[in-house]
Order: C-alpha cells, then structure tokens, then sequence
C-alpha cells in the first residue's frame, strides 16, 4: 500500500512537476498544487488490490476506464452537487489525463455511505449471523443475492489509513457527523442509488449495492458528492439475464471477482501474494471494458 513510486509520471514530468503528492490510497493518489490549495488532482492507478493486498501486476487500463464511469455517473446526476472542478480551468499532466479527476478539496466527512439493494459480500455474512445488516433487521429466509425489501443505508466508519472500515448503525453517525448532516448522507445516498439503479437496470445491469462518500464545501458547507461514484471498485454490478436466469454465474460481478476467486484457490492468504496470470489480468480488464460498454453504451 502507498506505493507513491508507482506513479512517479506525476512528478517526473515537468508539464506535471506543480503537482505534489500528498496520499497514496491502495488505487489512488492525490496531488495538491501550491498555487491553487483549494484544488486536489486525484489520479486512479492501474493497481487493484483484494483481500486488503495491492497484487501485481496491474490491470491494463483500469485507472481509465473507471475515472470514464465516474465522469459519466458524474453527469447522469447532474443535478448532484458533486466535486469535479472543471470550470477551474486547471488540467490535468497531459501524460495522466485519461486517470484524473480535479476536484474541489472538500472535508470529507468519515462515513462510507452504503446502500445495498440486495443482500450480498458483508452485508449477507451479517445478516446470516444476525438476521440483521448494520443494525436494520430483515426478513428471516433470505439467500446470497436476494434483493431486499427496499434499499437500506449500511453506513461504514471510514477507518484512518491502514485500519479496516467497520460496519456502524445510523445512531453512530449521528454521534460522528451531528443528526443533519447524518440525516443528508442517508437521504442523499439512497436517492442517489435508486436513481443509478433504475438508470443501470434500463442497460440490463443490476446495481447491487455501492458506497459514496461526501464532504462539506470549505466555503458554504454544502453537502457535495466526492470519491469515485458507482465504479466497479466501488459497487457490486450483476448481468440481469444471468441473475434471472438463475444459474451459479448469476451474482458474477463486473469487477475484480475473477481476481478474488483466483487468489482464494491460490493464495493461503499469508505473506506476499503470488502475481496474477496474464489470462487473469486479461480477463479482469475485459469485465471492466464490458460494464463501461454495457453502461455508457
Ligand atoms: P484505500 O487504500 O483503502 O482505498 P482510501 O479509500 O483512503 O484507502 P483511495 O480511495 O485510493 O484511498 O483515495 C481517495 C481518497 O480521497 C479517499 O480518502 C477519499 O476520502 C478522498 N477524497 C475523495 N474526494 C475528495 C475531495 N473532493 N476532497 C478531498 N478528499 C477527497
Ligand atoms: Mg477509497
């Protein structure tokens, strides 16, 4: 993790030289400038990770393709109010434009906001020991990949670097953030995800569940969307044909799942991770093209 070398085209070219990191996610990094505090370059690397590793190689493309599903989720809510600083007149180093967003530098506020409209991943691993997700209780007999009653908001602590995020109820994000502000991540969040997911179904896509994250606008404090929004590495999208049909590829996401499932037949998941095939990574890139196409299309 924070591998800032990885990356290095950033500050190795003069055109980006202004540009200076200043964090390294798993996936991203973010750079500021002197001269314009107000704004951040987030740039999405090819790197993937699972099971809290960063595996090698990267898939080809990534960073691109999911900065393109942002930009277009971006626009599809437009009336969201959401971080992309375009208007500033600042662009991104030529050589990483195709992986970079200049944002508005916001306070985030910690909370990973979850929405899940069916039951899967952590949220039916939850449910099978408590009939329960984040503390909302649902109804007894649901399987793996069920769709829920009603979307419900499943709300995360966003863990300091290094820390896993942990699961939290409503009430702890009152305690976090005060009772408005928890109110209008819950309420945003929800709206905003059915709306992605009626505009994912009309494409023959499910939108299981994903995670948003807001922060406040530095000048007026108004609630903005930040991070990436509805990407594959933040969403879980399944094929509608294959969910109806009902076969065992039916919950097959349009991820890095490929990746996981190799890993666990693989990997006993102590020490360094072993590199991926290239098959695998040519395989997870396609899956990644695929929703793009399937979305965008
Ligand atoms: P991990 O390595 O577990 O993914 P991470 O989520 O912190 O950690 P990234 O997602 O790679 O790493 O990095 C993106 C970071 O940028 C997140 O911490 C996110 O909260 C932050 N962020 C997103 N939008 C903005 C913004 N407009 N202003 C300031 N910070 C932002
Ligand atoms: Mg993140």
């Amino acid at each position: 993790m924070n591998d800032a070398g990885s990356d290095a085209t950033a500050n190795g070219d003069s055109s980006a030289r202004a540009w200076a990191l200043t964090y390294s996610g798993k996936v991203r990094d973010l750079y500021v400038r002197p001269d314009e505090q107000q704004l951040v370059l987030m740039v999405a690397s090819d790197r993937v990770s699972a099971f809290d590793h960063v595996l090698e190689p990267g898939i080809p493309n990534k960073g691109a393709l999911l900065t393109q599903l942002s930009k277009w989720w971006f626009a599809q809510l437009a009336d969201v109010p959401n971080h992309l600083a375009d208007a500033a007149g600042v662009d991104a180093p030529a050589e990483l434009a195709d992986r970079s967003m200049i944002v508005k530098r916001l306070e985030m506020y910690p909370v990973e906001c979850v929405v899940r409209g069916y039951l899967s991943g952590s949220g039916w691993l939850e449910y099978q020991e408590s009939q329960s997700v984040c503390g909302i209780a649902l109804p007894a007999g649901l399987s793996d990949g069920d769709r829920l009653p009603e979307p419900i908001y499943t709300p995360a602590w966003k863990a300091p670097m290094g820390e896993h995020d942990e699961n939290i109820s409503f009430e702890r994000t009152v305690e976090l953030v005060g009772a408005e502000v928890a109110t209008a991540l819950r309420d945003a969040s929800l709206d905003i995800f059915a709306r992605a997911s009626a505009i994912a179904e009309t494409r023959g896509v499910i939108l299981a569940d994903t995670k948003f994250e807001f922060g406040a606008d530095p000048e007026t404090g108004a609630l903005v969307l930040a991070d990436e929004v509805l990407t594959s590495d933040s969403s879980r999208y399944w094929d509608a044909e294959l969910y109806a049909a009902g076969g065992p590829g039916r919950l097959a996401s349009f991820d890095k799942q490929i990746v996981r499932n190799w890993l666990s037949a693989n990997w006993d998941k102590q020490g360094t991770p072993p590199e991926l095939p290239a098959e695998i990574v040519e395989q997870t890139a396609a899956r990644y093209r695929e929703l793009i196409e399937r979305l965008t299309a």
